[in-house]
């Protein structure tokens, strides 16, 4: 007997350990008979519910029931236990003082050795916390996705390898404008103005891009860039946490706000060059007056040594009238030639001679539209910025085009075609303005550049210093100007003016 209690103890001792570990666990653990009636319930039990051992023994489970979890929870439970199959499952229970908790449950049958379910283990667990914080996740993720899907801002944040992890309403909409990835057109555009987006990770201030849209106007965008952290979530990193990089795209459309601001600089050119285009006639009319009334005086002048020379008798008073009528005159022209305006200093600098004559084509365009005119504007794709004074080179081509639009509209009847283009050649660049007017006769082309000579008739508007103070900006660029025929282009009549500007060093 001695040697087999030794065994006896050996095969007790499990089921003691199992009732113990049972007793111990943190699992709110119960056992009940076939129809849930409770046999069994462990301290956690009772620590879950608030009911003392002696208090549950005997109920059925649904004493535990808060009468909020749908029937069909119920329904489904009992048709997976009935076959045998454990359920798992969340319940919302109530505890003895009528508190709710939020139960995690699993029961299994426990089948006896006919097949029949003789018993239902049942553990569960208080998962309230863990369910309030997910639903606290749930719901900040959602006032997220809703402020940034409100944002009037394209919003889009990028995963380490580039692939969209979440964007918003407005990004959405730019995929017409920057294709189907509008970020990956953002970054390499980023990328393209200079900026290292990789080893930097560090944030970017918005920076403006432009995008050329097929067939319609350039869009403009302000994208800013801020990379965020976050701890990597999967199990093999609870350990050895990673950090995980993201990078949030902001891409705002200021296509508005450039519109705008082009459109104030435009007038303001517009305003600088009228103003300018005052102050020349300013001067060109005063500069006409004196140049008209040097005539006259030069003859008095010569009339003057005339008498002198002859030193007949008699004309002695004559002579000294006609001196103080000169000395008097010449003082008042010296007058005259002082009031005569001087020209705006101007500081050079690079001027990008294709925007200079896209502004000038921007102001004549009330004009060109007026008058029916067809424009051809071929700038060269690229072309070196050209040392000089803006507001003067702007002049200088609103002065050709507004001769060009005076010519055209001389001949009636017949197309009405403007062509302006821009060439870059090995040693300078060529800026051509073609008209389809009457053209100038060869015998002309020269003289047209003298002060006061004017094709257009002594209507008041043109005294002929339009092209004399073209060519004498052209010759401050150290360039040249002429006119020749219009040629094939734009039929036998015509007129192009060919402006050129030397290549610097
Ligand atoms: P009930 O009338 O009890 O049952 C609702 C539906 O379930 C009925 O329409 C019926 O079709 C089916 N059903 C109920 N009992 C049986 C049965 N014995 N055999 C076949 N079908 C049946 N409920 C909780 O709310 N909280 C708990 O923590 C909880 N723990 C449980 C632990 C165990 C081990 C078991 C076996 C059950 C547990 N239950 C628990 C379920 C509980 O017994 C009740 O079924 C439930 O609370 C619904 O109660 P009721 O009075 O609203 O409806």
């Amino acid at each position: 007997m001695n040697a087999t209690a030794p065994q006896d103890n050996q095969a007790e001792a499990p089921l003691e350990v199992f009732r113990q570990a049972v007793e111990q666990s943190a699992l709110a653990i119960s056992i009940t008979d076939a129809k849930a009636r409770i046999l069994y319930a462990n301290p956690a039990f009772q620590r879950v519910t608030g009911y003392k051992r002696d208090e549950v023994l005997g109920h059925n489970e649904s004493l535990l029931s808060y009468r909020v979890t749908p029937k069909i929870v119920y329904e489904t439970m009992w048709s997976q236990l009935l076959r045998q199959r454990a359920w798992n499952g969340l319940l919302v229970n109530k505890r003895k003082d009528g508190s709710r908790y939020l139960a995690d449950l699993t029961i299994t049958p426990v089948v006896d050795e006919q097949g029949q379910t003789s018993h239902y283990l049942g553990m569960h667990r208080d998962v309230t916390e863990v369910h309030r914080l997910e639903r606290q996740v749930q719901n900040q993720k959602t006032l997220i996705e809703s402020v940034v899907d409100a944002a009037q801002v394209a919003i889009v944040v990028l995963d380490e390898n580039e692939r969209v992890v979440l964007d918003n309403q407005e990004y959405k909409k730019l995929i017409g404008d920057l294709g189907r990835e509008p970020a990956r057109t953002v970054l390499d555009a980023l990328r393209g103005s200079g900026l290292d987006l990789d080893p930097v990770r560090r944030s970017f201030a918005p920076r403006e891009l432009t995008f050329a849209r097929q067939g319609g106007e350039a869009r403009w965008f302000a994208c800013g860039g801020t990379w965020i952290e976050e701890l990597d979530s999967s199990a093999d990193a609870f350990y050895e946490p990673r950090r995980r990089q993201y990078l949030l795209l902001t891409i705002q459309d200021i296509t508005p706000l450039k519109e705008q601001q082009e459109a104030i600089r435009v007038n303001g050119l517009s305003a600088l060059l009228a103003e300018q285009e005052r102050i020349g006639s300013l001067r060109e009319a005063l500069a006409g007056a004196v140049f008209q009334l040097e005539g006259p005086f030069n003859m008095i002048a010569a009339a003057v040594r005339m008498l002198e020379r002859r030193g007949e008798s008699g004309t002695d008073s004559l002579v000294e009238g006609l001196v103080q009528a000169l000395r008097a005159g010449n003082e008042a022209l010296e007058a005259l030639r002082r009031c005569i305006p001087a020209s705006a200093a101007e500081a050079p600098q690079a001027v990008d001679i294709n925007a200079v004559l896209r502004d000038v084509l921007r102001l004549a365009t009330p004009r060109l539209l007026a008058d029916g005119v067809v424009v051809e504007w071929q700038p060269a794709e690229e072309l070196p910025p050209v040392r000089g004074r803006l507001t003067q080179l702007a002049a200088l081509f609103k002065q050709v085009v507004d001769n060009a639009l005076d010519a055209i509209h001389e001949v009636r009847g017949q197309r009405r075609e403007l062509k302006v283009s821009s060439a870059l050649f090995s040693d300078r660049i060529e800026v051509r303005v073609e008209d389809s007017g009457p053209g100038v006769p060869e015998s002309l082309r020269l003289k047209a550049f003298q002060p006061f000579f004017t094709t257009k008739g002594a209507n008041g508007r043109h005294i002929g210093m339009g092209l004399t103070v073209a060519q004498d900006v052209v010759n401050a660029h150290g360039g040249f100007i002429d006119i020749e025929a219009a040629g094939d282009g734009l039929g036998q009549t015509g007129c192009r003016v060919r402006v050129q500007f030397p290549l610097g060093e």
